[in-house]
């Protein structure tokens, strides 16, 4: 889905400022053990994670289970603490004194969830979950609450059927419909969709994907769109980031990633793609094993141990995100590999994703 920028009277720095960057996100998780519970080990979650995200566009986020990609939509809305590392909203360094608060990032800045009942305050009316923040930033309750029949009809459940429905009432679709009315409350710029279609049927999940389209055009939205499912991060989005063990292997236009592929992560996560279609047969290998424990990665490149290309100077340090090494530039936003070697960034296998 293309981008389509609209010029949005909140906008401080034009079209061409990044709504969000972020710059050098860091988050470990301490593991404590023995007697005393002490910090015996350190999990590197997100490990020096940089990204901006463009108004209008949608990112896409994708990589395996515990790469880092749901634990860095969380410190973004600020729902842990970062260790090190700046988020910059439309400008505004968030939580700092010459910044926006994180309330106030959080107002902009809304998260839909994968699992749509747990979203939701059991005991509150769908009009009741949708009013509430608004309530809470001081609308009036009538205000509120006709806002949150507007919300309901546009993302397609009629108020007067669905208004005084409580959360166990509704399919799972529909509860997703009401999570993202929910999120648009508060008018956002910038949503984040943390796996929000990854447990719907197939049919319904189509439908949600098209709505997520029309909204994001109605309202002037910028999406980061978080999935395991390649097919629908493929759908959804302009440009994609790859991640692997927290840390970026890979970032650029969508189709430049899905046509030509260059780090050996994602090649290898493709060829792990079923398909039906012959033009889109890999015979590049797909992945094999689990990824290391990120407890102890391995040192320098941190997909090493399952790269058919690692030669010694992997170990060594770890490859900085940088244009591919052929030296070939496409037009637009740039396309950028964290890998040492020209080799394996042209292996074969590398363009038969067209
Ligand atoms: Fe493989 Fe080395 Fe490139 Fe890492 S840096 S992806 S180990 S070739």
């Amino acid at each position: 889905m293309s981008a389509a920028i609209t010029l949005d009277p909140r906008d401080r720095g034009g079209p061409a400022q990044p709504l969000l960057s972020v710059d050098g996100l860091k988050k470990y998780f301490p593991v404590r053990g023995g007697l005393l519970n002490r910090q015996v080990a350190t999990v590197q979650a997100v490990d020096d994670v940089s990204f901006s995200v463009r108004k209008g566009e949608t990112l896409g986020i994708v990589g395996e289970s515990g790469c880092g990609k749901s634990t860095t939509a969380r410190l973004l809305m600020r729902l842990m603490d970062p260790d090190a590392g700046s988020i910059v909203f439309d400008g505004d360094p968030v939580g700092e004194r010459a910044g926006i608060t994180v309330n106030e990032m959080r107002r902009q800045m809304q998260m839909v969830f994968q699992d749509s009942y747990t979203s939701l305050n059991p005991r509150m009316t769908m009009a009741e979950s949708i009013a509430y923040a608004p309530r809470m930033h001081g609308t009036p309750r009538k205000e509120a609450f006709d806002r949150a029949d507007t919300l309901l009809a546009q993302v397609g459940l009629n108020p007067r059927q669905y208004a005084r429905r409580y959360p166990h009432e509704l399919s799972g679709g529909q509860r997703q419909r009401v999570n993202i009315a929910r999120a648009l409350a508060l008018e956002p710029r910038l949503v984040i969709l943390d796996e929000a279609v990854a447990a719907l049927d197939k049919s319904v999940e189509a439908q949600v994907l098209n709505l997520l389209g029309d909204l994001k055009s109605r309202f002037n939205l910028t999406y980061l769109f978080i999935s395991h499912d390649l097919n629908v991060v493929e759908y959804m989005s302009d440009r994609v980031m790859v991640m692997y063990l927290g840390r970026v292997v890979e970032t650029g236009p969508v189709e430049q990633i899905y046509r030509r592929p260059r780090h050996p992560y994602t090649r290898a996560l493709f060829a792990s793609k079923p398909t039906l279609d012959p033009d889109r047969r890999t015979t590049e290998m797909p992945l094999t094993g689990d990824p290391p424990n990120p407890i102890n990665p391995p040192s320098g490149c941190r997909f090493r141990t399952r790269c058919a290309f690692a030669k010694d100077v992997c170990a060594q340090s770890a490859p900085p995100l940088a244009a591919p090494l052929d030296g070939e530039v496409a037009d637009g936003p740039p396309h950028l590999v964290a890998c040492h070697l020209p080799e394996a960034q042209a292996a074969m296998g590398a363009n038969t994703h067209a």
